[in-house]
């Protein structure tokens, strides 16, 4: 940074700026303490001030003074990403989108809002106009829109509609953009993917427009199975089943249910179950479902108590490992897909041969138009070696690792340099100010 912490607040004299260090330090972190890999890696790693603008205008003011003095810049959400996602690897600036709260409009299916409306909040009012999100991440209580767009890759809802990366997921960006004369641009079209995903290195977003879908009323139910293979191919069973509308097909082979203490009243010990969200009208044919494969309902939501009491997407989803590491945080986890597995073999051969180190927890999502296995898996940790040991028995195997314990952008999902995303980059950032060192393709 070539210019002073003092001069630096001067600049932005007028915005909302945080620089007391235990703020700025809680600020500079995510979720990222769920890998013991990272967690060494992330240490010490601070910004020199959060700032949180109110407008497009004062982002756009952040924007030209990183410019003028070289200032790293790390945008926040909420920092409910899992990856140091949002830790300013260089100090800086970080830019908090808290107050960028706008829900601009909804229309039939589309909604604009500015980038920290809270996805909770945006289904709140479109839920009033008939719509929903298509896909919300299990952190849609306090996960941002733009967050979700620039760190998320899908969630409750892509048993449906398939991932964020999916053409027709995301409709419209705005982003300021650190060129020497930083300027608002608006991507639509296939243009968004050069910001979708990209971890805030390529463009400050300020507003989305997103599709909507139509809002059911959800029912939620934990099914419970004698084994696991018996959940697992329920869990596809509900995937394939067309006529059964459904939000969310969460597996989970015990011991994991064992650390949903909240469910422990419903959940029997040591249980393999289902935790779904099914539409309430379609309870009949789902009841039938459960029938023809000898399952159990130990837990049944209607959906007029939606938003009462416990709330089954936040035991889903990386909310698994939430609650498995209060219990015991030595669990870490991985991201896995089962991309061509429709007898679920390779999910009982993985199950089978990793046993109790590395517990099954799988999330049905759609991918070209197959409802598949994703898998979140809850491992035991020894050291980073057997975890890497694991994570290439598993890709010898076949099965797609989007690796969690990494904080680059290509090494987690990707695997390849994006050069739709690197060329974009160039543009926009030409001095690598944003969230340095986060793009492999960049160094
Ligand atoms: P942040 O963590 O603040 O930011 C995420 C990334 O986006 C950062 O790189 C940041 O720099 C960038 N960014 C944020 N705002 C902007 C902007 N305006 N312009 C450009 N870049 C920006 N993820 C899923 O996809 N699905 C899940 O189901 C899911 N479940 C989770 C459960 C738990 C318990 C936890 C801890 C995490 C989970 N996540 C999940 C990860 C994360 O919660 C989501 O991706 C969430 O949507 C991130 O939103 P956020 O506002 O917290 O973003």
């Amino acid at each position: 940074m070539q210019i002073s912490l003092e001069n630096l607040i001067e600049e932005l004299s007028g915005l909302e700026v945080i620089t007391n260090p235990a703020q700025v330090a809680k600020l500079s972190e995510d979720y990222a303490h769920f890998s013991p890999v990272l967690v060494p890696l992330l240490a010490g790693k601070v910004g020199d001030l959060v700032v949180r603008p109110s407008d497009e205008s004062e982002v756009l003011r952040i924007a030209k003074t990183c410019v003028k003095y070289k200032v790293p810049l790390t945008i926040r959400g909420s920092g409910t990403g899992n990856y140091g996602q949002c830790t300013p690897l260089r100090g800086g600036i970080i830019l908090e989108t808290s107050r960028l709260q706008e829900i601009k409009w909804i229309k039939e299916g589309i909604a604009s809002v500015q980038t920290g409306v809270k996805l909770a909040a945006l289904d709140k009012r479109a839920q009033e106009m008939g719509w929903e999100s298509r896909m919300v991440p299990s952190t849609f209580r306090s996960a941002t829109v733009g967050g979700f767009i620039a760190g998320g890759s899908g969630g409750i809802g892509s048993v449906l509609y398939g991932q964020l990366r999916d053409r027709g997921n995301l409709r419209a960006v705005r982003v300021v953009t650190l060129e020497d004369e930083p300027r608002i641009m608006e991507l639509r079209g296939d243009d968004v993917q050069k910001v979708a995903h990209a971890y805030g290195t390529n463009g400050i977003i300020t507003e989305l427009e997103v599709p909507l879908a139509p809002a059911y009323g959800w029912a939620e139910y934990v099914v419970c199975f004698g084994d696991f293979m018996t959940a697992a191919r329920f869990g596809q069973a509900l995937g394939n089943s067309d006529g059964i509308i459904k939000k969310m097909i969460s597996v989970h082979a015990a011991p994991i249910p064992n650390y949903f203490t909240a469910l422990q009243s419903y959940i029997p010990q040591d249980a393999n179950c289902a935790l779904v969200l099914v539409a309430e009208s379609d309870r009949e044919p789902f009841f039938s479902l459960v029938q023809e494969f000898k399952g159990e309902i130990c837990y049944e939501k209607g959906a007029h108590e939606a938003g009462k009491g416990l709330n089954l997407i936040e035991f889903s989803w990386n909310h698994t490992t939430l609650h498995a590491r209060a219990v015991d945080d030595s669990l870490t986890y991985l991201q896995s897909l089962f991309l061509n597995d429709p007898q679920l073999e390779l999910v009982q051969r993985m199950f089978t041969h990793f046993g109790d180190e590395v517990m099954m927890h799988l999330e049905f999502i759609k991918v070209n138009g197959n409802v598949i296995p994703a898998a979140i898996q809850l491992v035991r940790f020894t050291d980073a070696e057997r975890l890497n040991e694991i994570i290439a028995y598993h890709e010898s195997q076949g099965v797609f690792i989007a690796n969690p314990h990494t904080y680059i952008l290509e090494d987690g999902g990707m695997k390849v340099v994006d050069h739709n995303q690197l060329n974009f980059k160039r543009m926009v950032d030409p001095h690598g100010l944003m969230n340095p060192d986060k793009m492999r393709g960049w160094q």
